[in-house]
């Protein structure tokens, strides 16, 4: 069953699969707009002549661009239009909060009821473009003879890699995983984003000629003066990696398990593998530990391996929960359970295993550094939830693997350290993406790296600071096309409602 209210003004604004079909597979839970209903979708945008919503995506997609064309039914100018800013379409489409600080959350028709489904509008063109019209990607520039190796193929990576290889620079991606992608192949579920996408994606990138070789940990099989021998430059890409842990009693128990390796084993070679593998990890009753969309994702996948009992504990309340309220709501529609205002204190087990966690009942006091009210422990009330296995999911910093190894100077929680042109302590070598912010988004992932492979598109060239980039430049062609279209046919650009 399909749940779908096109008159709904809530934030639910898309078609999804039922909850009972859902907690049994790992089938997309977004079902796709039909191409009536993106056209009808887009042509709710007002064409705003301050387009917010590009301001607020990171990649800058062009959001109003897309919207006229596809309203128009001109799907392949909308693709070339998204495809110029973004080369994950479908993976952003997908996996992108879009309400949450993004291009939905900024979009002004959002003051006076339902935002525009940007998202789903862009699913939709991902999808035509995969599915029924493949397209040509963007023009690239004559080639320079220079060559970039990119340490990482995740969406930082791969977004860097397109941006040097239009460029006309040589790229080679090194890769320690046998997969592209990065944390969304094996972090991001198949239920938000199937697997076939993500490496539809990835392999355009290969296609239009950037080199990967997969299985080479960097530091481990090559060291980065290696790659600088044999390249001009080097762009490190490395992502998040370092899991926060518990000290709490009990927490060396079997069965108490980092739930990002939890979720790499389930989805770095497939559900499949991973049923043949570690059938029995879980058990019936399951204990996850964290407020984030980690959480929910390892919670929604042991669900949807156990058929059991999920409980997501979390130490402050639901409106303190930094998971997207989107996940939280289709986590509880699938059968999870929480336990707010709840700190595990103690773990408790028959020697070898874990069969159950103390948690604390907690209070909120006063607002702390992240502005939301700190949570207490309530003297003397605890209470003990029965349990076969235990996630934990509560953070993970940057991977600090390179800079040990190499010697890269480390900025705040172990970020590798760069400037304002992202470079890092080594001559020649760059780095961008969650392995100098921390983990972020898929999106803000790729914005990052582009910046950081302009800069070393700069640096190969000579041209710091004098350089317009081709991102800037698609704007600034379009403006002024729009601007004088605009003034032909006698409109004027929408502005914001007051
Ligand atoms: C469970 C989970 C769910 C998430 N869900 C979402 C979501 O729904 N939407 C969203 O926008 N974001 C989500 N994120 C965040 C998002 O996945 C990351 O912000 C994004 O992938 C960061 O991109 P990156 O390329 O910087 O790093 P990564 O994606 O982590 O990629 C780094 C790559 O570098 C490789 N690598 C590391 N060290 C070396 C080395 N020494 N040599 C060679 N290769 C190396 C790794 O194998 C990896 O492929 C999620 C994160 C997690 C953990
Ligand atoms: S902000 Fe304006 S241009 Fe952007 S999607 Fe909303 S209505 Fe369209």
């Amino acid at each position: 069953m399909v749940v779908f209210r096109p008159d709904r003004v809530g934030p639910f604004p898309f078609p999804k699969s039922s909850p009972e079909t859902r907690r049994k597979d790992f089938s997309e839970v977004e079902q796709p707009y039909t191409k009536e209903q993106a056209m009808l979708e887009a042509d709710r945008c007002l064409r705003c002549g301050t387009p917010v919503c590009i301001d607020a995506c990171p990649v800058q997609l062009d959001v109003r661009g897309m919207m006229d064309a596809v309203a128009n039914g001109d799907f392949k100018t909308a693709y070339e239009r998204i495809r110029e800013t973004n080369p994950l379409l479908g993976v952003t489409a997908r996996c992108c909060p879009q309400l949450q600080g993004l291009c939905e959350d900024a979009c002004v028709v959002r003051w006076g009821g339902q935002p525009l489904s940007i998202g789903m509008v862009q699913r939709f063109m991902a999808d035509w473009e995969q599915n029924e019209s493949r397209q040509p990607g963007p023009a690239s520039e004559p080639k320079t003879g220079k060559k970039v190796a990119v340490v990482g193929g995740g969406p930082a990576g791969l977004a860097a890699a397109a941006l040097l290889l239009r460029y006309g620079h040589g790229v080679t991606i090194y890769e320690e995983s046998d997969h592209l992608g990065g944390t969304a192949w094996y972090g991001i579920p198949d239920y938000h984003l199937p697997k076939d996408v993500l490496s539809y994606e990835a392999g355009r990138i290969v296609e239009a000629g950037v080199v990967v070789k997969t299985g080479v940990k960097v530091g481990r099989d090559v060291s980065l003066s290696l790659l600088l021998d044999e390249a001009d430059a080097v762009l490190v890409a490395t992502g998040s990696r370092d899991v926060r842990t518990l000290d709490t009693p009990g927490a060396q128990l079997g069965g108490i398990y980092d739930g990002y390796g939890f979720l790499r084993r389930v989805y770095m070679e497939g559900v499949d593998v991973y049923l043949r593998g570690y059938a029995k990890e879980l058990g019936k009753d399951v204990v996850v530990v964290g407020g984030g969309d980690s959480a929910l994702d390892c919670a929604r996948t042991a669900l949807r391996l156990t058929q059991g009992n999920v409980t997501v504990v979390y130490r402050r309340d639901e409106k303190d929960m930094p998971a997207d309220p989107i996940m939280v709501q289709e986590a509880k529609e699938e059968g999870v359970e929480f336990e707010f205002l709840s700190d595990p204190i103690e773990f408790v087990g028959d020697g070898r295993v874990v069969t159950g966690m103390v948690v604390a009942a907690m209070q909120l006091g006063q607002p702390d550094s992240t502005g939301r009210k700190h949570p207490e422990p309530i003297p003397g009330r605890s209470s003990t939830l029965k349990c076969d296995s235990v996630l934990l999911a509560i953070g993970r910093g940057p991977d600090s693997f390179l800079e040990k190894v190499e010697g890269l100077k480390a900025g705040p929680k172990g970020a590798i350290s760069v400037d304002d042109h992202y470079r890092t302590s080594m001559t020649g070598v760059f780095a961008s993406g969650d392995a100098t912010t921390g983990e972020t988004l898929v999106v803000k992932a790729m914005g990052h790296a582009r910046e950081c492979a302009q800069r070393v598109h700069e640096f190969l060239t000579g041209l710091e600071g004098r350089h317009v980039s081709l991102y800037e430049r698609y704007y600034l062609e379009r403006t002024t096309e729009d601007s004088y279209q605009d003034m032909l046919d006698g409109k004027e650009g929408g502005l914001p409602p007051d």
